[in-house]
């Protein structure tokens, strides 16, 4: 695992991306940490494609410590999502259809625009590993996201969709699948202060929810496809090159 402290420490900001509503002006020689505190909260979904298996759900506040929960039903999550007021709400899953297709339907004639986004095939060039938008395994997360991306948006939230998947590997930090160790200790290295018993569900909420706060920081990359928002930690913020 590379060293996340070492980038970390790396990170001084003195501008920010204009075009984000959220993102602040921070004086330089502040650390992004100091930079976090100021202002901010982002919720992060690590969504299921069901509301019979378990949803990670974490909201972060601007001192890292997570607040994260497991939920099932959509009505839960709205619930916890609306009780706590973020500034953004990073979901992990896809949050609209291939371009071209009107819907999910292998019969409908729009399916010969295919199951796959311009973004699943940028991560996967980047060796990401994505799963395709409209793998049939992953039709009902795909819905199920949508639909609540439109409730939160209806409701005036910022929603953009988000791959804890991703996150991790640009961070350094180890996926879930090699051991939630690792990961936790990874994500406490970026200063996050996580429950020592939160499930890999909620493990990979608060990475969303850190990128989410990365994106209001304007310290993301957002690729903009099918009209939402995909972001990632921008590389050039702590890698060399
Ligand atoms: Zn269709």
């Amino acid at each position: 695992m590379a060293d996340a402290g070492s980038w970390f420490d790396k990170l001084t900001t003195n501008g920010r991306d204009p075009t984000l509503p959220f993102a602040l002006s921070l004086s330089k020689g502040r650390t992004w940490q100091d930079g976090l505190r100021l202002r901010a909260s982002a919720i992060g979904i690590d969504l299921s494609g069901s509301e019979r298996a378990p949803t990670g759900v974490a909201c972060l506040d601007e001192s890292l410590v997570v607040e994260s929960a497991v939920v099932r039903r959509d009505a839960d999550i709205l619930e916890w999502v609306s009780a706590r007021v973020p500034q953004v709400v990073a979901i992990d899953a896809p949050l609209a259809l291939p371009t071209g297709r009107c819907c999910a339907a292998r019969a409908c004639p729009c399916a010969r625009f295919g199951i796959v986004r311009e973004v699943d095939r940028l991560l996967a060039r980047r060796g990401h590993h994505p799963f395709w938008t409209l793998l049939p395994s992953m039709v009902n997360l795909t819905l199920r996201g949508m639909a609540l991306r439109a409730i939160f948006e209806g409701r005036g939230l910022c929603v953009v969709e988000c791959f804890p998947g991703a996150v991790q590997d640009i961070l350094g930090l180890p996926r879930k699948q090699r051991g939630l160790g690792g990961l936790r200790r990874g994500l406490g290295l970026l200063g996050l202060r996580l429950r020592q018993d939160a499930t890999h569900d909620e493990l990979d909420a608060a990475t969303a929810a850190y990128c989410g706060l990365l994106y209001l920081r304007g310290r993301a990359e957002v690729i903009v496809d099918g009209g939402v928002k995909f972001v990632l930690p921008r590389p050039g913020c702590f890698r060399s090159p």
